[in-house]
């Protein structure tokens, strides 16, 4: 069968959703056992989304192929249940630097290059092949940014062209506000961002509308009048509990139906896969108790910088039937006034750069260790655990990372040998899958992973300096994880049983349903030594 696409845009302004819709899109379609995959367009030059800062974009989110993307793709892997690769990212970066790179080549010899047909072709070409490299019945495909930006544009009309060949749904999302306080919904923005795609050449197959409570009927009639829709391509995109409920929402409106009759699909769906997922979602939405975790880091402004660690903790307290309430705490805050971490039940430090905030992190480490408090530290937060117990446990003074400080006499975190020379940022660092073996069956690891050999994703360019290896033995501290050749401390713990730091990033690979085994036992400890 030949490929269908689906593709999703999203008018009148960013933050709608388009990822929870392309998302639950693709779920839908596996639901009716559709082979599908989805894939993003994102407007921005950057080749990827690796030297972004999270605060302007978001966490970057790392595959296993080691491809550091946009965190849409955790909310992809997480609804999907599948590890994804880097082909399924296009970014205005990327595509210029194909196009470019065929050119210098002579590829195009003789013509000027131009966005239409050359960018625009490259686009379509990159989709198609895709579609046939990995057999697909449906690619669903998210614009990012919104429709009217200069950036998207072409993407925009490479999709256009491509529905003059192909089987393409086109799946508008768009903003309903509601006004004062009647709360009426207004549809004219709307009609208005529908006028616009019509002049791009695209009419939207359906129509989803986010809003802030259910659409009204007099709304819906309204929407479908000026966009030359049926009623019952007019959906509703209200609050949810979680966002996980989606596909389930959108089914409940008939979206799937006419999907499936648009694209020609049978309408066969596998109970089995929508009761499982109904499940998922259930325990999710209905905690019954609440452990409350501190995350302590130095992007707390922006929740999204931090996606996938907090959605692993959601997961794993869904899997435990607590709830987990997070807090944000900027470890500046710690440094300048000091912060009172008494209230929570464990604390958490995720991963990051640079030195700024660093020393409220080990305050806060140290806090816990000596409070028999849970601690999980990730990446930098399990570099910050062995410099914190350097200082306090095993008495070095001045004890550190080269990252902080390159001439420091003690650096117990150094940068790895492979790390020598490289300038470049882009794609430069530790990247993507690697094994560790678990050193001891009796560790905290094991008692979450219960298997000797784990593959974990992984971002970094520093590690334990194993110099210090014999004089952490000596001081307590348990190396608990190694990189298959021992060259690597991957996983460290306390001697008390609820500390644990990991270089790698146990979060990336986190699913509802299938929660990361650190953070399910993190989770528990939190609810094992909870004062109330
Ligand atoms: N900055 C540290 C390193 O590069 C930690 C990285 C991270 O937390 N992802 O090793």
């Amino acid at each position: 069968m030949q490929t269908k696409f689906i593709i999703i845009l999203g008018s009148l302004m960013s933050g709608l959703g388009k990822g929870v819709i392309t998302s639950s899109i693709s779920k839908i379609l596996s639901f009716y056992d559709y082979k599908v995959l989805p894939l993003k367009f994102d407007g921005y030059l950057n080749y990827d989304s690796g030297t972004i800062n999270p605060y302007k974009h978001g966490e970057v989110f790392v595959l296993e192929d080691g491809a550091e993307l946009d965190m849409d793709f955790g909310m992809y892997e997480r609804f999907l249940n599948v590890n994804l690769k880097n082909e399924l990212s296009i970014t205005g970066g990327k595509i210029m630097t194909t196009v470019i790179s065929k050119e210098r080549v002579g590829e195009f010899l003789g013509d000027d290059i131009q966005i239409i047909p050359h960018l625009t072709g490259e686009i379509i070409k990159w989709v198609k092949n895709v579609a046939a490299k990995n057999n697909l019945d449906a690619l669903v495909i998210e614009v990012g940014g919104t429709v009217g930006d200069l950036e998207n544009g072409y993407f925009i009309e490479a999709m256009r062209q491509l529905s003059l060949s192909e089987d393409v749904e086109f799946i508008n999302l768009t903003y309903i506000p509601q006004v004062g306080l009647s709360k009426e919904q207004k549809t004219k923005p709307t009609q208005l961002a529908y006028r616009l795609l019509m002049q791009l050449g695209i009419k939207p197959d359906l129509l989803i509308c986010r809003c802030g409570s259910k659409l009204a009927e007099k709304t819906k009639e309204k929407l479908a009048l000026f966009t030359n829709l049926t009623n019952d391509r007019i959906i509703d995109d209200s609050d949810v509990d979680t966002i996980y409920s989606m596909p389930i929402m959108l089914m409940a409106q008939g979206a799937d139906k006419i999907l499936l009759d648009d694209l020609g699909f049978k309408n066969t769906r596998n109970e089995r896969k929508v009761r499982e997922w109904a499940e998922i979602v259930d325990r999710l939405s209905k905690p019954k108790k609440k452990v409350s975790v501190a995350i302590v880091g130095k992007y707390t402004g922006a929740d999204d910088s931090y996606a996938s660690v907090k959605e692993a903790l959601v997961s794993a307290g869904a899997e435990l039937g607590v709830g987990v309430s997070i807090e944000f705490i900027d470890s500046s805050l710690i440094e300048k006034k000091g912060y009172d971490l008494s209230p929570f039940d464990g604390i958490l430090v995720p991963g990051g750069f640079g030195n700024r905030g660093i020393e409220g992190m080990i305050a806060a480490i140290k806090y816990a260790r000596e409070n028999n408090m849970p601690y999980l530290g990730i990446c930098l937060g399990m570099q910050l655990m062995c410099i914190e117990f350097a200082r306090n446990v095993c008495g070095i003074e001045g004890a550190t990372s080269s990252e902080f400080d390159k001439n420091a006499e003690h650096k117990i975190i150094s940068l790895m040998s492979e790390q020598e020379g490289v300038t470049a940022k882009g794609a430069t660092m530790r990247l993507g899958t690697y094994g560790c073996m678990i050193q001891d069956k009796n560790s905290l690891a094991y008692g979450a992973y219960k298997q000797e050999r784990i593959m974990e994703r992984h971002r970094h360019r520093y590690e334990f300096n194993n110099e210090y290896r014999e004089l952490f033995a000596k001081g307590g501290m348990v190396i608990s994880g190694m990189s298959p050749d021992k060259n690597m401390v991957e996983i460290v713990e306390w001697q008390n049983g609820l500390g644990i730091g990991t270089q790698a990033h146990p979060e990336f690979k986190s699913r509802p349903g299938n929660p990361a085994p650190l953070f399910t036992s993190f989770v528990n400890l939190c609810i094992r030594t909870r004062k109330t």
